[in-house]
């Protein structure tokens, strides 16, 4: 689920159209883009170039003066520096840490926060049980029930009530071992916008991984229905196994 977004500070960019000379353009591109996000995208670059406006730079003669113009013609150039002014954080709950390994190989322009299973002792061992293992899918079951009885027994050999906060830790740190990297856990990611559409895009193909497809097809929803034209390229494919993949017209902004 999506957390948070980006935020315009209103007297800031009031502010700082008042020293560009972009007044009017202030308060026809407001109207035009109440996206916070875009919005922002926007004003980075056309402060790049001061074309707020035609005049304000004797250089420039015309201006795309549409927001869904002027940010189409940033995604075409690959000018996708400017995608960095905005970010969207999502809690990705009892996702496994096979999901996790993988979102956090992608480095560039991400936060993260992972559950740490240093410190937190599962009271369960939670399991999304993909479609793929069938016809063992009870076998599965059993194994993974197997493997939480066996940290049950484990855990149960500890005096955890007479053990310091620090000793515990170690202690759980040292059971996880034994738990199977399916188990469920939570994340805090927050990436700006060039880098969705880049993990959107990568995590979406068919040669991915069919958790993180599975996430990445809602990110994409997400992304699709909250920030109309920065997405606005990206077309779905239904995939075989219902999934869906998104491929950006602008591939790697
Ligand atoms: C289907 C699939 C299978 C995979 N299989 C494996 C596997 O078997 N083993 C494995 O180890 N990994 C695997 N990966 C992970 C993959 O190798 C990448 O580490 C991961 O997808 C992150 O993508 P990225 O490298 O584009 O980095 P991101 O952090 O998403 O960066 C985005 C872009 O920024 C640039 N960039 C980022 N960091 C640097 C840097 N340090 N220097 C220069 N440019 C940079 C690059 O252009 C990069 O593409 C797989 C990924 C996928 C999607």
């Amino acid at each position: 689920m999506k957390i948070a977004e980006t935020a315009i500070s209103a007297d800031g960019v009031r502010q700082m159209s008042e020293f560009f000379g972009a007044q009017d353009w202030l308060a026809r591109a407001r109207n035009l883009q109440p996206n916070d996000s875009e919005f922002l995208i926007e004003l980075a670059g056309r402060a790049c170039y001061r074309s707020f406006g035609v005049g304000l730079n004797p250089n420039v003669i015309k201006v795309r003066d549409n927001p869904r113009d002027y940010l189409t013609n940033v995604l075409e150039k690959g000018d996708g520096s400017v995608l960095e002014h905005a970010s969207v954080t999502f809690a990705f709950l009892n996702v496994s840490r096979i999901f996790t390994h993988e979102l956090v190989r992608h480095r560039a322009g991400t936060a993260m926060s992972q559950e740490s299973l240093r410190f937190v002792r599962p009271r369960e061992i939670g399991i999304w049980v993909p479609a793929d293992v069938e016809p063992a899918a009870k076998e599965f079951e059993e194994a993974i029930s197997e493997i939480a009885k066996r940290y049950r027994d484990l855990e149960g050999m500890f005096d955890w009530d007479k053990m310091s906060f620090e000793r515990k830790k170690r202690v759980t740190s040292a059971l996880r071992r034994i738990l199977p990297d399916g188990i469920a856990t939570n994340i805090i990611w927050t990436a700006n916008h060039r880098t969705l559409r880049w993990v959107i895009e990568m995590r979406t193909d068919p040669s991915a991984e069919i958790e993180i497809r599975k996430v990445f097809g809602k990110v994409a929803e997400i992304c699709i229905r909250d920030y109309p034209i920065l997405y606005a390229d990206f077309t779905r494919k239904e995939l075989p196994d219902g999934t869906s993949q998104y491929v950006p017209k602008f591939a790697k902004v």
